[in-house]
């Protein structure tokens, strides 16, 4: 990409970007990394330009994409942090030295990564836009790995793996999510890798008549329904997650990935959103337990969009997705996509809502809890798969998998936690320690007499959250009453 390219890609999805800093922004990295070479060859600059491509992927606001082009001038040349600042202003100087601070961790694996996570939540509370550019530095990292030593692939791609992917997955950002793992694991398993690149291609190359003709017998009956078409495409799964699905499944071919090709339609409003789903089933018999409607309940990474799978012409399984223009932009991007120059305006009040985890953790920080505690807490938090439950009135509640009443008790509030006595879950009475599932209704019994938590609990609540606030009111009633209970 050159600097025109550049300039014309900024302008062609945000007409107000400040191209003259932009363009400015570029020189300025270009002179500070002349004569540098990366390992490959190439002149250093391509690196920041790499980074840039997929910032603007992104359609981050110009303030990033400046930051993006600067943010190895610090770390790789004589330049200072004061320097950009005088140069750039304030809040350029904070990006890029947010990125350069994320990239002092060295990552030794997760059990060590404890005070590295918490640095990089704190940095993503911050600004969120500094995570995103280190996931476009990952990615241009990892697409040019082959020229690094062995063992720094394997770090490198570990760390992709362990700490960036499953962020980029809360975070709902997809396009960045999908090629961190796909390159990871190309490089952690690169024969089972292999062996999936053989078992696909062939397969889609088979499927690709088969999807013509079911799109074209969909996109006649959608027309005549009179449902808004903007496009049917079809999507092919990444590598990485076909690999775990076999793993799952414990098999060794393809035969039992459904959704290995989905169709994926676009049309322009909800009601057409359920108006294509009517016509698919009346075209379609549905596959029991295959229909979902994320548009009425999203997913906890804000992913909306209606699937449905059917026996399709001649008996084969299909999946469909349906979605609007909006839902698309947002499950590519996720967060990032309220960072698109149009929402400028909205942003601050969206990208609250998308972050209330990360501050959540890091406000509930107990400085008495060890790292290795902190760590497991974490890793439960974050990196464990969601689930979604409902309050007897409706409203659902978000928690990670294997979370237990006594958590959901501690999210509503510390007091019904305290005074928990009891859980009924979809109307029958049910321990504290039963896990919750998805789907799940549940009441919790309190009794308004009760004080004091039960010690016992710490061992049954699975989130930071319960836990931090579960040892918090023992505490205070060992100091208010001078008894301990244990
Ligand atoms: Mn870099």
């Amino acid at each position: 990409m050159t600097k025109e390219e550049l300039v014309a890609r900024i302008a062609s999805y945000n007409p107000n970007a400040d191209h003259t800093m932009v363009e400015l922004a570029y020189e300025y990295a270009a002179t500070a990394h002349r004569g540098q070479k990366r390992l490959n060859g190439d002149d250093y600059i391509t690196h920041c330009m790499g980074t840039v491509h997929h910032l603007l992927k992104m359609r981050m606001d110009d303030a990033t994409i400046i930051a993006g082009l600067l943010h190895d001038v610090t770390d790789e040349t004589a330049i200072t942090l004061d320097d950009i600042k005088a140069e750039f202003g304030e809040e350029i100087a904070l990006l890029v030295d947010g990125v350069s601070r994320l990239g002092k961790l060295k990552y030794r694996g997760l059990e060590r990564y404890a005070d590295n996570l918490r640095k990089l939540f704190v940095s993503m509370a911050h600004d969120i836009r500094i995570i995103f550019i280190k996931f476009a530095d990952r990615l241009h990292n990892l697409e040019t790995l082959d020229a690094l030593p062995a063992a720094k692939q394997q770090r490198i791609a570990r760390e992709v793996m362990d700490i960036y992917m499953p962020i980029a997955h809360r975070l709902g950002i997809w396009y960045v999510k999908s090629r961190l793992e796909d390159l990871a694991f190309q490089y952690l398993y690169p024969q089972d890798h292999s062996s999936i690149a053989s078992l696909v291609a062939p397969e889609l190359l088979e499927r690709e008549e088969y999807l013509t003709l079911v799109r074209d017998t969909l996109s006649r009956v959608l027309d005549a329904h009179g449902v808004g078409i903007e496009s049917i495409e079809s999507r092919v799964k990444t590598y990485f997650s076909i690999y775990r699905k076999m793993e799952k499944k414990k098999i060794s071919d393809l035969e039992g990935v459904y959704d290995l090709v989905a169709m994926r339609i676009i049309v322009r409003s909800v009601s057409d959103c359920y108006s294509a789903l009517g016509c698919i089933h009346q075209l379609w018999k549905p596959l029991p337990g295959r229909i979902k409607d994320y548009i009425a309940q999203p997913k906890p990474n804000n992913y909306r969009s209606l699937h449905t799978t059917v026996f399709c012409t001649d008996g084969d399984i299909v999946e469909f997705q349906i979605q609007t223009p909006e839902m698309r932009v947002e499950a590519q991007y996720g967060v990032a996509a309220h960072w698109h120059y149009s929402e400028a305006k909205k942003r601050s009040e969206k990208i609250t809502g998308g972050l209330d985890w990360v501050r959540e953790i890091l406000a509930l920080q107990d400085k008495t809890v060890d790292n290795q505690e902190y760590l497991r807490s974490l890793k439960f938090d974050i990196f464990k798969k969601r689930i979604f439950v409902f309050t007897p009135k409706g409203d659902v509640i978000n928690l990670p998998e294997e979370a237990t009443p006594i958590d959901f008790a501690y999210y509503i509030h510390s007091d019904i936690g305290r005074r928990c006595v009891g859980a009924r879950i979809n109307d029958s009475l049910c321990t504290l320690s039963t896990p919750l599932r998805s789907g799940d209704v549940v009441e919790i019994l309190t009794e308004r007499n009760r004080k004091v938590p039960s010690v016992h609990w710490l061992s049954i609540a699975k989130t930071h959250v319960a836990r931090v606030k579960i040892k918090a009111q023992l505490r205070e009633h060992e100091l208010r009453t001078g008894s301990s209970i244990s």
